[in-house]
């Protein structure tokens, strides 16, 4: 008997996720599996509820990781506090954005969206604009489009809910670790996250928030929430409950990795975290400058996602092939419209090093000459 596994490449992970693990985020996966009650497991689920409200700076008692991908996080925020008739605005410019209407309309909610042209950020004036016409219970905003490159004005958007009953709802897959997150001061309700972009941990596990006003808003559901592996009220009984309550069994070595993950991230700082990310994304952009590429965003552009446009003759999915094919690169390609147009290179976590983007810039310049 033998397995594929020894065959598998060693990729280095420059798209916009999954990023490089660490390797002592690999190391802590290894540890010794625990049963989902041990009080063992029990300490790691604590220690991780207490980092994350630290890396998305809140207080919130809710807050921990979801099992499943970032989806998962949508998923949970939505159907938790959509009941259908319910009206929610999405501002839409991108694929994850549209994702959140398809999964809000799935719901039986009434969705209207404030679109912007792909690549371009959410002018704040139109999604005022639409809030002045209708009273909406959610407006949700993806924090960092994955598919175009650019961070939407997520603190600002936020100024125009605070106080009201509207919750607000944020996507920042692409964005916690990478790029500030401020769940509190920017009066977010529902919030989650991934764990395969700026976290750099394997996927799995969708870091999520809920403020006191969500959980007052799911309380007050006429109906139970349809959905009964993403209730939120079941999941946090096993998360805060005294004794914990089983809801399911936990990933614990998703947990273990998660865990160090964010330890690496605290230990070396928030705010160093983001100027690393933003300086290796100027010495990604400037590198590739010189080799006639130009960024796709021209305003708002999120340093943790970059779109390029290739330099007349440099086909991006040829570039895309010689780079997994001779030099064991991931970058991605464009997705929907821009699908063979731009490369969309990650700048995440472990991937946003000198050495990363070093040995991308070196790869590209050998494929393109
Ligand atoms: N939201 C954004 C902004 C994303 O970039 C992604 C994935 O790339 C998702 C949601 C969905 O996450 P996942 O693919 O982990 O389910």
């Amino acid at each position: 008997m033998s397995t594929v596994l020894g065959t598998l490449d060693h990729v280095l992970l420059m798209a916009p996720g999954p990023s490089p693990v660490a390797p002592n985020v690999l190391q802590a996966m290894s540890l010794p599996t625990l049963g989902h009650l041990d009080p063992d497991c029990i300490k790691v689920m604590d220690a991780l509820q207490d980092q994350l409200r630290a890396v998305c700076k809140t207080e919130n008692a809710v807050t921990f990781p979801i099992s499943g991908t970032g989806s998962a996080g949508m998923e949970t925020s939505f159907v938790n506090l959509i009941e259908p008739g319910d009206a929610v605005l999405v501002v839409n410019n991108g694929v994850f954005s549209s994702r959140m209407v398809e999964v809000a309309s799935r719901l039986g909610a009434e969705v209207d969206v404030v679109e912007s042209p792909w690549g371009t950020p959410v002018k704040i004036e139109d999604v005022k604009a639409q809030l002045a016409k209708k009273h909406y219970k959610i407006l949700a905003v993806v924090h960092a489009e994955t598919s175009t490159g650019v961070n939407n004005p997520v603190a600002e958007i936020g100024e125009l809910v605070k106080g009201s009953d509207t919750l607000y709802l944020v996507d920042s897959v692409a964005g916690l670790g990478g790029v500030d997150v401020q769940v509190d001061n920017w009066g977010i309700d529902a919030f989650y996250s991934g764990s395969q972009k700026c976290l750099s941990v394997p996927p799995g596990l969708a870091p999520a928030s809920f403020s006191e006003a969500a959980m007052d808003a799911m309380s007050k559901r006429k109906n139970k929430v349809p959905n009964w592996y993403l209730d939120v009220s079941l999941i946090r009984k096993y998360w805060e409950g005294s004794p914990r309550v089983y809801h399911h069994t936990a990933p614990i070595n998703m947990y273990y990795g998660l865990h160090q993950a964010l330890d690496n991230l605290l230990t070396e700082g928030l705010d160093a975290a983001f100027a690393r990310h933003k300086a290796m994304h100027q010495r990604l952009v400037d590198g590739l400058s010189d080799m006639g590429f130009s960024l796709y965003v021209k305003e708002g552009a999120a340093p943790q996602v970059n779109l390029f446009v290739p330099p007349a003759g440099v086909d991006a999915n040829a570039l895309r092939g010689c780079l997994r094919e001779k030099h064991k690169i991931e970058v991605a390609g464009g997705l929907g419209a821009l699908a063979g147009k731009v490369l969309r290179v990650g700048v995440m976590g472990e991937g946003a090093r000198p050495e990363a983007i070093d040995k991308l810039l070196t790869a590209i310049r050998t494929c393109i000459s």
